[in-house]
């Protein structure tokens, strides 16, 4: 069981592993346990014995040690659903297949679950999407650009306050040629931006933004800080340009507005990481949608033990 199940099959669709619940379960536990499976309760990994008989659930081993029994699930964003396990695969595909996403309702009718289940997985998924890494963004002879947008209704904000006032603000950093990051953030003053830009890009980076004068005291941290006069009608000016990051933010709007349409506030910074995660594991950086699902897979098993350890 191999990667070959999804790629050598002309329809991603036809792939065993999006088809068959055996199939599905080979496919993750290949990915979850490459070295084996490893019981969830005790770490032991030495006797353990998979569960057959034409009674027996998919994917159940039985551990010798600790005599408890488990799944592939366990421990994952998959262990409290009922829902089969090649359907969350088709969920996960179609999700990181999509550039402008693809919504409950799609999904619903797609994969035949309930609108309230098709709901809960894409957004099981798009936390298992949410892979905000602790490195910092940029270099040495790296561009980052920080940009802002403003999205949908701010909740509780009369509309026709003026400005973006009844807005949501989105502070987006992109790496050129590299990763992208959004978070939702009170508003447009030094405090709001500051402590992001400051907690994920590199200081030897030069950073790319606009005018806003937030900017122009923590540029100086910067090993170099260019800015384009928007106001002013300037775009681009050599190497200074948030061009990359305007490329995002269209994705993110055709999406949010075509596909998703409607996002409550506080499910906004899951939307931003699903916009993210797929953008930073995007084609040109020689990522397919395989890749990208299988790297949305290990989200899903978050931080759980994944490789057998010898201090037992
Ligand atoms: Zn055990």
């Amino acid at each position: 069981m191999g990667y070959g199940d999804f790629a050598m099959s002309n329809s991603v669709f036809g792939a065993k592993a999006l088809q068959t619940e055996a199939a599905a379960y080979a496919w993750v536990e290949a990915r979850i346990w490459p070295e084996g499976p490893i019981c969830p309760h005790c770490g032991g990994f030495e006797r353990i014995s998979k569960m057959r008989g034409k009674s027996t659930r998919h994917g159940v081993y039985k551990c010798y040690q600790c005599r408890k029994q488990f799944t592939v699930k366990v421990g994952t964003a998959f262990e409290d659903s009922h829902v089969p396990m090649h359907l969350w695969l088709q969920a996960m595909f179609l999700l990181c297949s999509s550039k402008k996403g693809i919504s409950s309702n799609q999904l619903h009718r797609t994969l035949g679950v309930t609108l309230k289940t098709a709901w809960f997985m894409s957004h099981r998924i798009r936390e298992a999407m949410c892979t905000v890494g602790v490195e910092p963004m940029g270099g040495a002879g790296e561009v980052v650009e920080a940009d802002e947008t403003f999205f949908g209704r701010l909740e509780g904000q009369p509309k026709g306050k003026g400005g973006y006032a009844h807005k949501n603000t989105v502070l987006t950093l992109v790496e050129r040629g590299g990763s992208a990051r959004s978070f939702h953030v009170e508003g447009v003053r030094i405090a709001d931006l500051a402590p992001v830009v400051r907690a994920n890009v590199s200081r030897d980076s030069a950073l790319m933004t606009d005018e806003g004068t937030w900017y122009a005291a923590l540029g100086t941290e910067f090993a170099r800080h260019e800015t384009v006069h928007h106001a002013a009608k300037e775009y681009v000016r050599g190497e200074a340009h948030t061009n990359t990051a305007e490329g995002y933010f269209s994705v993110f709007k055709r999406g949010m507005i075509g596909v998703y349409q409607y996002c409550k506030e506080k499910h906004l910074h899951r939307y931003l990481a699903e916009f993210d995660f797929r953008y930073s594991n995007r084609a040109k950086l020689g990522v397919d949608d395989v890749s990208r699902t299988e790297r949305a897979l290990k989200g899903i098993v978050g931080k759980r033990l994944t490789y057998r350890t010898t201090h037992h």
